[in-house]
């Protein structure tokens, strides 16, 4: 019997990091903090009343939720948001399938600049959508005109550009975001261009957030996420702004009621916490610029980083490296450019193990 597979699927693996039990796991960017007990108990309080209402299909357009969104992206960028610009679904990932399924399809290209993350093709292969790769810089930034240059190239209906970029840490300046619009907007058919901020909350200061210039730009969406600074991973809860009509695109591709009661309980539980959350923000960029200081240290090149990772090498042989950190208890993730590696940023104590382990491992 032979299932009557896509053949662009043929022999392909699931996408996702190995999920091993190591004590020590440094590998997929998740905020190494729990909810803390006060924020715990709002979810199960919160869950619990959702609970009682579970006979009935939940509010598809979570209303409630993006007014809660709206609230928290003025308060962490400053930016005055209404409901209609904010759309959400069960991680960033979803939202990105989403704009995909809308803006992209058969005859259409999407274009992303390596390297970058891995799933953006994947969005494009599920959704028949050609896929163009250009190519970041050698110090993995976007340079204006050459972005600009490779959208009027191929004249994609979607562009993806990370800022912090993973798995590089690099963000974006707004000049190199407005010359990809500015290219974007030129294109026969219209271009949507998305910035995905899942690392944002972690960006140094005086890194600007792609919000700020969201009003200016009708084919702009700025893609966020609770699963890396809000510590939400597990709740898979992401998001979006951008100009209403764009939003509007959106809800015609959703499943119904994609957005589960429960879900919009736990996100909005959470979200009476972000100002608690924020603080402990500031603690993993402190303990991220102390690795990327340490790193530079012992000789070895290190990307700037602006999320909750870094990047580091060049090992002739990474793949060894990786497992020694592995057998030492620690996991990292081997990914990225050849030689390098990525660490991502844990507790105190989690970072004291993975230094330990990288001075056993390479001798330096
Ligand atoms: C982790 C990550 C996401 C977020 O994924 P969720 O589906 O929201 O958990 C999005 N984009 C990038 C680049 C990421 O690394």
């Amino acid at each position: 019997m032979t299932l009557p597979l896509r053949p662009e699927l043929a022999g392909l693996e699931p996408y996702g990091a190995p999920q091993l039990d190591v004590p020590v796991l440094l590998n997929v960017n998740e905020n190494p903090y729990p909810p803390a007990d006060d924020v715990v108990a709002d979810i199960a309080a919160d869950v619990a009343a959702a609970a009682r209402g579970l006979n009935r299909y939940p509010d598809r357009d979570f209303l409630a939720l993006r007014t809660d969104l709206a609230a928290y992206l003025l308060r962490e960028s400053g930016v005055p948001l209404a409901p209609e610009q904010i759309w959400a679904a069960n991680g960033s990932n979803e939202v990105m399938l989403h704009l995909l399924q809308a803006f992209g399809g058969p005859g259409r290209t999407a274009l992303s600049f390596a390297p970058t993350y891995s799933m953006y093709p994947e969005y494009a292969r599920d959704t028949s959508t050609g896929w163009v790769q250009g190519r970041r810089e050698d110090d993995f930034t976007l340079d204006p005109d050459r972005a600009a240059a490779t959208v009027a190239e191929h004249a994609p209906s979607v562009v993806l550009l990370a800022s912090p970029n993973n798995p590089t840490g690099t963000a974006l300046p707004l000049d190199t975001i407005r010359a990809v619009l500015a290219a974007a907007a030129q294109v026969p058919g219209g271009c949507v261009v998305v910035v995905d901020e899942a690392y944002g909350e972690f960006r140094r200061a005086g890194t600007p957030s792609a919000l700020e210039i969201l009003a200016e730009h009708p084919h702009l969406a700025v893609s966020r996420t609770m699963s890396k600074a809000f510590g939400l991973a597990g709740a898979r809860v992401g998001y979006l702004a951008a100009a209403p009509a764009l939003v509007d695109a959106l809800r015609v591709v959703r499943l119904p009621y994609h957005l589960s009661g429960v879900t919009q309980a736990v996100a909005r539980a959470a979200l009476k916490h972000s100002d608690a959350l924020m603080a402990q923000v500031g603690s993993l960029r402190e303990e991220r610029d102390a690795c990327v200081a340490w790193l530079r240290g012992r000789g070895l090149d290190v990307a700037d980083s602006d999320a909750n990772f870094v990047l580091f090498g060049p090992f002739d042989d990474r793949h060894a490296i990786w497992e020694g950190l592995l057998r030492r208890g620690v996991l990292i993730r081997e990914v990225g450019p050849p030689q390098w590696l990525r660490v991502s940023i844990g507790t105190g104590e989690e970072m004291a193990a993975f230094r330990d382990a990288l001075v056993e491992v390479t001798g330096r």
